[in-house]
């Protein structure tokens, strides 16, 4: 799967990438990830990409024909169709399904909008319009390692353990049961949101839930599929209305429900 990314701050794309799963990926070919300068695409001496809005008002618009060049070359290079993505927080939101849909794209382009955003007329050259938030950014950047990061993940062979991915938040419409590593046992320090210098919590030992620790798998199985239905129930139910559940899980999710209208 091919990436290109359309900005005028390199370097705060190029470094992120070059680091941890997707860096490995990019490094073995799996992915084939370029960032494009933006002023490249320019044609005056100044390389200038942005210009003042008609119509008056603040602040400053991305020039359309820079990127209109920028989009002829990737193109070119990379040819048809092109998946071009612009990142706004005008866009739809990206979601898990946005993202497991675009992992099946063959191109992908991003473009990095800054200032007051992108002339309109560029959304003609546009598939998609993407969010990855009910906030502002000062720019698209991080926006378009969000998108790259959630995607390229999904691309078979990226992630090493595809088993993992597919037992992720998200996934089956489920946040993630929660995981421990060694050791079994710790002192707790002070507790998150405790008063300074009020407690001994170097007392507290904090423990792994025995059930991990008996080897009976089928508990231990039963044990996740509980505490990923609880912790949805409790911080997303929304997600519970498009999750896709097994018997057990909906015997568990119906004992969960009763568990709680109980306590109300
Ligand atoms: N005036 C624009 C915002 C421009 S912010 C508006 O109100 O729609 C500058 C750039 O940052 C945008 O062009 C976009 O590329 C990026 N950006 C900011 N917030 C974003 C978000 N929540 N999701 C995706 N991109 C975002």
């Amino acid at each position: 799967m091919t990436f290109d990314i359309v900005t005028i701050f390199p370097a705060m794309i190029e470094q992120p990438l070059a680091a941890g799963i997707i860096g490995r990926a990019i490094a073995r070919g799996t992915l084939d990830v370029k960032v494009h300068d933006l002023r490249d695409f320019t044609t005056d001496r100044h390389r200038v990409v942005d210009d003042v809005p008609y119509g008056g008002g603040p602040g400053m618009v991305l020039k359309p024909d820079p990127i209109f060049r920028a989009l002829d070359a990737i193109e070119a290079e990379r040819g048809r169709p092109l998946t071009v993505i612009l990142t706004s927080p005008q866009g739809a939101r990206l979601t898990q399904a946005v993202a497991q849909r675009l992992s099946g794209a063959m191109h992908v382009v991003l473009l990095c909008g800054r200032y007051e955003g992108f002339d309109d007329r560029v959304r003609e050259r546009v598939t998609e319009e993407l969010s990855i938030g009910d906030y502002v950014l000062t720019g698209g950047e991080l926006p378009a390692l969000v998108v790259l990061d959630a995607v390229a993940r999904l691309v078979p062979g990226v992630v090493g353990d595809e088993q993992s991915v597919a037992e992720d938040s998200f996934s089956r419409g489920l946040l993630d049961f929660p995981q421990y590593t060694r050791p079994a046992e710790i002192a707790g320090g002070s507790p998150a949101g405790g008063e300074a210098g009020a407690s001994d919590g170097g007392a507290r030992i904090l423990k792994v839930p025995d059930v991990l620790l008996s080897g009976n798998h089928a508990e231990i199985r039963r044990w996740r599929k509980r505490e990923a239905l609880s912790r949805t129930l409790t911080r997303r139910p929304d997600l519970l209305d498009g999750a896709t559940l097994d018997e057990e899980e909906t015997e568990l999710l119906r004992e969960l429900k009763g568990a709680r209208d109980g306590r109300d």
